[in-house]
């Protein structure tokens, strides 16, 4: 397995960058995980959209073209023999003297790309549902980018591993739920509305939740985009997440609380089916 480390692809267990990488010391960088599916990008275009918007909000530049990103992904995943599974992109403000403020030299952006296979979803996981958590919210004020600062994160998805928890969900001041650790979150109520959180600072704005919302508006299902309290998470009549890596997964536990009858709802399975009909229906851009 290759990794391609700023200009060079390495064996990835050689694969290292600086210690005074800024992404070391400060998280000072952004990320961006694309899945692959059929040997295809998924939404190559609105992950590339999202990693140049994170960029943006943090000063820093790209490290190259779009088109040469997308160069690199594709040879990665034919050096990689990748046809399901992930690329990883990591990109830092560089390698300076440790120092909070970004250094006055400008620094060379450093990039990172490597991929990952993916092991099929757990038919266990897809039959019963996955359990989520619920805990405070302790993470910054700007969950839209996508940082590589997730230390809450990783404490968060802990917790859910140690309540034998697939995901945590975050709750915000109001008691409303933001999202998942590395998921967005999702319910459909007794009137078959489907409800995520309305995208802003407050989480980031899955790819696969925007995919998911068109295909929920051309299939004409019922959507609302608003902020949903734990209450009504607890009362909803199923749950799911969203993400590159779970697709549409079935939440049938919330806490210590069923979900609806406990199975995975009948709508959930419909949107997964939905989307994966969508992944097979990409071809090579
Ligand atoms: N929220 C957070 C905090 C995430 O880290 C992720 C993805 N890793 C998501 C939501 C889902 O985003 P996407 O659908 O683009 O994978």
């Amino acid at each position: 397995r290759q990794a391609y480390v700023n200009g060079r692809y390495t064996p990835h267990n050689d694969a290292a960058v600086h210690i005074e990488d800024r992404g070391y010391q400060f998280a000072d960088g952004v990320y961006e995980v694309v899945p692959v599916y059929n040997g295809i990008l998924v939404d190559e275009e609105p992950h590339l959209d999202r990693l140049e918007r994170s960029l943006r909000e943090l000063q820093i530049e790209m490290p190259m073209s779009r088109a040469a990103m997308k160069l690199v992904s594709r040879e990665l995943m034919r050096r990689n023999n990748l046809s399901r599974g992930f690329v990883y992109m990591q990109i830092t403000r560089g390698v300076a003297p440790r120092d909070h403020k970004f250094p006055t030299k400008p620094t060379a952006p450093a990039l990172v790309m490597t991929t990952r296979q993916m092991k099929p979803h757990s038919a266990e996981a897809l039959e019963k549902g996955v359990k989520v958590i619920t805990l405070r919210d302790i993470r910054w004020e700007r969950c839209d980018i996508k940082s590589v600062s997730l230390l809450p994160n990783v404490l968060g998805k802990q917790a859910a591993a140690e309540a034998g928890a697939y995901e945590a969900w975050q709750i915000d001041d109001e008691d409303n739920i933001t999202e998942g650790t590395s998921a967005n979150a999702w319910i459909v109520t007794d009137s078959d509305t489907v409800v995520t959180r309305h995208a802003n600072n407050g989480i980031l704005n899955g790819i696969t939740r925007m995919a998911l919302l068109d295909l929920i508006e051309k299939e004409g299902f019922t959507l609302e985009e608003r902020p949903f309290s734990v209450e009504e998470a607890r009362a909803a009549r199923e749950a799911f997440v969203t993400s590159s890596s779970s697709f549409v997964m079935p939440v049938t536990q919330i806490d210590d609380k069923p979900v609806g009858n406990g199975h995975p709802g009948l709508l959930t399975m419909k949107l997964r089916e939905t989307y994966i009909a969508y992944m097979n229906s990409l071809k090579e851009a």
